[in-house]
């Protein structure tokens, strides 16, 4: 009976070694240290709009590489609907906000963002945008201002991020403001490559790039905006990605949004494309590199759209649209890479940046 129970014991433990080595390996593939955290913001793209261009495009689309998916809880602090402002500071700072307020609580106090704080520890950070970089997405995550029109304001608050690569519109409140400053010239100043084309911008070999491509913001891709988003946002990993400390970097498909306030279908699906191209060149790196965290999400749904009919196998659809302005519904969240399983659920918006926070080793 004793030799018996223990050679029965020594089976679970042999059986346990035994079982140890296949969980042991995958664990190592998993467990990678993160060192960068690329968020990729699809301005108003919501499930519907994601699915037409999933519909439309004859291959699967990059989006769909992702093995985990959320759902994130939009609402502002003092509304049902958030707008940009108050979503991009849930997402940058992790408070919920009123509408309209840039990187504050909803008590009006400055709060930091994910970007700011991985500046501070010695991260390489930047941002991408097809808007103009002061606009409340990307100011979200560089600023602290009580309005979302405050542009010029926004513009100052960000020369002090120490944000090492940003590309996006917005020359005019830098270099042609009211208060008669020219911060293009400081940003020379500080050692920042000004370049005002994408082509410049592209041959750069500065590790400090401003980049303001337009005026204020680019045109839609069907009005010639070309591969700006895509190639803004390998320039930006090229120049981070030389930091081994590791890098934050926030891309925005900024106007999935203005298609879908001008109830225009074809834009809608074109932007949306143009962000999932992005997405290509963004986890391609990832997969390469293995220690980059992607999480991919929307601030809101816009438009109300709704796919009331279609065809998988001619890859059309029909779009009809319910609003001229944002919805209240959950966004989806995607990810990939070291701790993508972390973003699987239902949650607030807010815990996106808890959860970035968490993947750095951030103390929270
Ligand atoms: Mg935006
Ligand atoms: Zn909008």
């Amino acid at each position: 009976m004793k030799t018996r129970s223990i050679s029965f014991l020594l089976v679970i433990i042999l059986s346990g070694l035994f079982s140890c080595v296949p969980a042991k390996t995958a664990k190592v593939k998993t467990n990678k240290e993160i060192r960068n955290v690329i968020l990729m913001i699809g301005d108003g793209m919501g499930l519907a709009t994601l699915y037409s261009a999933m519909t439309v495009s004859p291959q699967p689309l990059n989006i769909e590489r992702c093995p985990e998916t959320g759902l994130a809880k939009t609402y502002a602090s003092d509304n049902y609907i958030t707008d940009s402002a108050a979503a991009g500071t849930a997402l940058a700072t992790g408070n919920k906000t009123k509408n309209g307020v840039i990187g504050m609580d909803a008590q009006g106090n400055r709060v930091k963002s994910i970007l700011e704080i991985a500046e501070s520890h010695g991260l390489s950070t930047g941002m991408v945008s097809t808007s103009s970089i002061t606009h409340a997405t990307p100011a979200s995550f560089v600023a602290h201002q009580s309005s979302r029109g405050s542009y010029e304001d926004i513009a100052k608050d960000l020369m002090i991020t120490g944000i090492d690569v940003f590309i996006g519109g917005g020359y005019d409140h830098f270099a042609k403001r009211k208060d008669k400053l020219n911060l293009a010239d400081s940003l020379r100043k500080m050692g920042y490559d000004v370049e005002t084309s994408m082509e410049s911008v592209l041959n750069s070999g500065s590790l400090k790039i401003a980049g303001l491509t337009a005026p204020v913001h680019h045109p839609y891709r069907l009005k010639g905006r070309g591969d700006m988003l895509p190639n803004a946002s390998g320039k930006a990993i090229d120049v981070l990605s030389k930091n081994k400390k590791g890098f934050f970097l926030m891309i925005e498909g900024s106007q999935i949004d203005w298609a879908g306030h001008a109830n225009s279908a074809d834009t809608l699906v074109d932007e949306t494309l143009d962000f999932d191209k992005t997405i290509g060149r963004v986890l391609d790196f990832a997969q390469n590199d293995g220690h980059t965290l992607v999480i991919i999400t929307a601030d809101h749904e816009t438009g109300g759209v709704t796919l009331v009919d279609g065809n998988m196998q001619d890859h059309k659809v029909k779009i009809a649209f319910s609003k001229k302005d944002h919805t209240a519904v959950c966004v989806p969240v995607f990810a990939f890479g070291p701790g993508a399983e972390k973003f699987a659920g239902i949650y607030d918006n807010t815990d996106i940046f808890r959860k970035i926070m968490a993947a750095y080793g951030f103390q929270q």
